[in-house]
C-alpha cells in the first residue's frame, strides 16, 4: 500500500486524484487538506485552511500530492523535499519560486520530485531513455492563440476561461490563456530537469496530444503521446515506477499541428524566459505577480492585456537578489504581491 497525502483535495487535480486513487487498491488516502471547502471524512485525516506541516507529520505519507493553487503550495512542497518524501508534484508555484532553496531540501532529504504536469511528466519519462541535449514543451495556445493585440485589449474574464482542450481550475486557466504557464512551465522544467533556458524550446500545438519532445545527441528524439486527460500523469506519479491502468481511453492517431509561439502578443510566455535567466528571486517575483494580476482580472479590475504590464512592471521594479532561506523568499513573494498591488 502507498500512503498519499493530499493537499488541495478540492480542486479539479485534486478530485481527479482522488478518482485514481480509489480505482487503484494499491494506494491509500491517509491525509487530505483544502482551502477553503470542509472536507472532513474524505480522509482519515484532513484539515481545511491553515499551514499543513503537522498533519503532514502525523500522516507520515510515502507520497506527498501537491495540487494546491499558487505560492500557497510551498509549505507542503518544501516539507516533502526536507523529509525526503516522494513529491508527486502539480503546483508548479512551488518549485517555480523557491528555486534553488528547493532544489537544497531535495539534496538534503534524497526524495524524488514526480512531476504531475502533463508536460513535465512526458519529459520526466522520455529522459528515462538518456540525458537530454534539448526539451519541447507543447502548449494549446490557449483560447485567444492567433489573435493580435488589439484583439486581445477586451476580453472577458469568461473567453479567457474558455480553454479548448483542458478543463482546469480558473488560475491556471487564465495563465493558459496568457500563456504563463508556459512560462511557468519553462522555469518549472529548468529546476526539474536542470537543463539551460537555451535549450528549452516552446512549440504550439492545438490539440495537446503530443506533451512533450526530448532530444538526444545521437540525432534521435522521443516524443510522449496521449489524449489530454490528468489522470493519466496524475496516475503515473502516484504509482512510479509502475505504470498502472487507468480507464483513460488509449490514443487514436490524428493530425499533428506545430506553430511558433507569438512572444510579442503573448508577452508572459518571454517574460518568464528573462526572468528565469536572470534567476534569484526573479522566477519568485514573476509568480507572485502574476498571481494578483489574474486575481485582479477575474475580478474585473484590470483588462487582459494589463497582466503582462503587471508583470513586466514589479519585474523591473525589484531587485532580484536571490532568497537565502524560506523566510526570506516568503518576504520578496509578499513584497512583490504588495508593488503588484498597487
Ligand atoms: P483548483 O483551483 O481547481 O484547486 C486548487 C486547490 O487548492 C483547491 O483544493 C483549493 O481548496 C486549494 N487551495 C487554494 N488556496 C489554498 C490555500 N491558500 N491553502 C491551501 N489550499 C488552497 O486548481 P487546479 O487546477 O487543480 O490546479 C492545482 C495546481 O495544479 C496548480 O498549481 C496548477 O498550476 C497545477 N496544474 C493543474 C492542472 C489541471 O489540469 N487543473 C494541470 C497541470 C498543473
Ligand atoms: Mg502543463
Amino acid at each position: 500500500m502507498k500512503r498519499i497525502a493530499l493537499l488541495g483535495a478540492t480542486g479539479s487535480i485534486g478530485r481527479q486524484a482522488i478518482e485514481v486513487i480509489d480505482a487503484h487498491p494499491g494506494l491509500e488516502l491517509v491525509a487530505a487538506t483544502s482551502g477553503t471547502t470542509p472536507i472532513d471524512g474524505l480522509a482519515p485525516l484532513t484539515q481545511t485552511g491553515g499551514d499543513p506541516t503537522d498533519l503532514l507529520e502525523r500522516a507520515a505519507p510515502d507520497v506527498v500530492l501537491n495540487a494546491v493553487v499558487g505560492f500557497a503550495g510551498l509549505a507542503p512542497t518544501m516539507w516533502a523535499l526536507e523529509h525526503g518524501v516522494t513529491l508527486a508534484l502539480a503546483n508548479k508555484e512551488s518549485l517555480v519560486a523557491a528555486g534553488d532553496l528547493a532544489l537544497a531540501a531535495q539534496r538534503r532529504g534524497g526524495g524524488a520530485i514526480i512531476p504531475v504536469d502533463s508536460e513535465h511528466s512526458a519529459l520526466f519519462q522520455c529522459a528515462q531513455l538518456g540525458i537530454p541535449e534539448s526539451i519541447v514543451l507543447t502548449a494549446s495556445g490557449g483560447p485567444f492563440r492567433g489573435r493580435t493585440r488589439v484583439e486581445l485589449a477586451d476580453v472577458t474574464p469568461e473567453q479567457a476561461l474558455a480553454h479548448p482542450t483542458w478543463s482546469m481550475g480558473p488560475k491556471i486557466t487564465i495563465d493558459s490563456a496568457t500563456l504563463a504557464n508556459k512560462g511557468l512551465e519553462i522555469i518549472e522544467a529548468h529546476y526539474l530537469f536542470d537543463i539551460p533556458y537555451p535549450r528549452i524550446e516552446v512549440v504550439i500545438h492545438p490539440s495537446s496530444i503530443m506533451h512533450g519532445l526530448v532530444r538526444f545527441r545521437d540525432g534521435s528524439s522521443i516524443a510522449h503521446l496521449g489524449v489530454p486527460d490528468m489522470r493519466v500523469p496524475i496516475s503515473y506519479a502516484l504509482t512510479y515506477p509502475d505504470r498502472s491502468a487507468t480507464s483513460v481511453p488509449p490514443l487514436e492517431l490524428r493530425t499533428m499541428e506545430f506553430h511558433e509561439p507569438d512572444p510579442e502578443t503573448f508577452r508572459m510566455l518571454a517574460l518568464a524566459r528573462e526572468a528565469g535567466v536572470r534567476g534569484g528571486s526573479y522566477p519568485c517575483v514573476y509568480n507572485a505577480a502574476n498571481e494578483v494580476a489574474v486575481g485582479a482580472f477575474l475580478a474585473g479590475g484590470i483588462g487582459f492585456l494589463d497582466i503582462a504590464t503587471v508583470v513586466e512592471d514589479v519585474l523591473d521594479k525589484v531587485e532580484g537578489a536571490p532568497a537565502s532561506d524560506l523566510a526570506d523568499l516568503i518576504a520578496i513573494d509578499a513584497h512583490a504581491r504588495e508593488l503588484a498591488a498597487r
